[in-house]
Order: C-alpha cells, then structure tokens, then sequence
C-alpha cells in the first residue's frame, strides 16, 4: 500500500495515519515528524528547518526531500508506506512520483480528508501530544482517558502543545494550505488517483470512511510478500510434491547424455583426429597398430 493522506493541517492526517499504519502494516512517513526529529537533533538540516517551521511557512523543498528520500529508502518502506504531509506543493509532488518511477511503485491512492474550516481551528489549538508515547490527543475532543494509558510503561500521560500551534502560526499555516498545498487536490484529481473522505466526526467513524475508500487498494499483497520473504525458501523438490505428480526422467535421455560425455572426451586420446563416432573410426584405429 502506497498512499498519500492530504488535507489542512489539523484534518487528521496524523493520527489517522498512525491508524492506517498499524493497520496495514505500513510505516507512517510524516515529513513534519521528520522535520522536528531533524530540529531536536540539531541536525545541519534541522538547523536549516527551524525558522520556516516556527514561522508555519513551508520549509525548502531541498531539505524536505532529502529527508522523505533517505526515509523511504529504508527497507520498512520497501512493502509500502503512508505518506502524511508531503508532498506539500506541486514541485514535491512532481519529485515524488519521478522517485517511485525509478523503482516502479508508484503512488496507488491520495484520500483528500476534507473538513470545514471552522472545524480545523478548534482541532488545532486543543490539539496536545503525550511527551513520553507519542500518542496524539485533543483537550476539547479526545483527551486521555483510563481507556488510553501511556504506552510507556504505566506512566500519566505528558500533554505538551506543539510550538506551531499557536493562534497566529496556525492561520498562518493555513493560509499556506490554501496557496500551495491545495492546488494539489487538482493535480491528483487529473491523475485520477484523488479519492475524497469527509474529516469530520468521531476518530473512529473517520477511520471506518477511510478503511472504506482504500478498500479496493492490494494492502494485503505488501503485507504476504514482507511474510514471503522472510520464510525459509522451499526448494524446487518441495515446490513439486505440493503441485503436479513429479514426471520421471526417461532412461533414454540419460543414456543420450552419457553417450555425448563420451564423444566430447575421445578425441583427446589421439586416436584418429577425427571426432567422428561409429564403426569407421575405431576401425582405422586398429589397422594403424
Ligand atoms: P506538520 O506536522 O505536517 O503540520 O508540519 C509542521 C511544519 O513542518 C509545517 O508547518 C512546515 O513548516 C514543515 N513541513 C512539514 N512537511 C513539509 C513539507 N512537505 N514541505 C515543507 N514543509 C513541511
């Protein structure tokens, strides 16, 4: 499975990729996480990220794509992946492709979340994340709960906010969407890839909506072939009991064979120079004595 989840920040392409991830066995390459991951890091592509990011503005496509392409280079990315905010504008959109030409597996679905805009504020300034799993939350829709403990290790969940999630870097962002990201929902949509999911409601409501629209894509065949290769090999005479009842050799073509054997090796013992087989030969032989 080779997707792409598109959509405003705050329409739930993270946690719905998280999702789609565990379910189909895919990893989720999220350029944002990349990015910040590079930033914590100090990374020279980190350092180069930051202003951009805490600005809300679009980092350069250069340093964004050196990321996604050392990411999907990894060899969890080879069954597939789920793409989550990237690519962001046209020219990422056209390097991507151009990538997965080169090793044939191109993109098989880009699902446009779709969601008022009313809705994307609300979202994105009660968003909080826990510090310690990871795990995503809203403090106005899905705070944590009994039902949702930190995955590490028994821990009350750390909620911390993003830096970029604040009242003027969100409009700010939103306002790139709409500039840069959204001309893409055209683009795909004359690929004939674009399917559309209303983002709207309950997580797992959404999530039903997008097991739905993805449902024709092969993300089993990814899945059977990571298990495939994995498994021992089976050797040829294994592949035969299971299919066909093995055909026996027919005596004569060994026979054949041994006699070939013999013909290539004679005319190394000098005995008449010539390669011819049969009676005459042999005979000339045995008068030259
Ligand atoms: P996100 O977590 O996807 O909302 O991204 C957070 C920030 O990272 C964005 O506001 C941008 O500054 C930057 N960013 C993430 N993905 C991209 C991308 N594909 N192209 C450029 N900048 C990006």
């Amino acid at each position: 499975m080779r997707i792409i989840l598109l959509g405003a920040p705050g329409s739930g392409k993270g946690t719905q990729s998280q999702r789609l991830a565990k379910k189909y066995r895919v990893p989720q390459v999220s350029s944002g996480d990349l990015l910040r991951d590079a930033v914590a890091r100090a990374t020279p592509l980190g350092v180069r990220a930051k202003a951009a990011m805490d600005a809300g503005e679009l980092v350069s496509d250069d340093i964004v794509l050196a990321l996604i392409r050392e990411r999907l280079n990894k060899a969890d990315a080879r069954s597939g992946f789920i793409l989550d905010g990237f690519p962001r504008n046209l020219a990422q959109a056209q390097t991507l492709s151009e990538m997965l030409a080169e090793i044939g597996k191109p993109i098989e679905a880009v699902v446009l979340m779709d969601i008022d805009s009313a809705v994307l504020m609300r979202r994105l300034t009660g968003r909080r994340s826990c510090a310690r799993c990871g795990r995503l939350f809203n403090i106005y829709t899905s705070p944590p709960d009994a039902s949702t403990p930190c995955a590490d290790g028994g821990h009350q969940h750390e909620l911390v906010q993003r830096p970029d999630d604040n009242e003027e870097t969100i409009r700010n962002r939103l306002d790139v969407y709409t500039a840069q990201t959204r001309p893409l929902v055209e683009h795909y949509r004359a690929c004939e890839l674009l399917r559309t999911v209303n983002a709207e409601g309950e997580i797992d409501e959404v999530f039903k909506r997008l097991e739905q629209s993805l449902s024709d894509i092969p993300a089993r065949v990814a899945v059977k072939r990571a298990v495939r290769r994995v498994a021992p090999r089976r050797t040829a005479g294994a592949r035969r009991k299971s299919a066909a009842p093995r055909r026996t050799k027919s005596p004569r073509k060994k026979v054949r064979s041994r006699a070939r054997v013999a013909a290539r090796r004679r005319p190394s013992r000098k005995t008449t120079g010539t390669r011819k087989r049969g009676g005459t030969a042999r005979r000339r032989t045995r008068s030259r004595r």
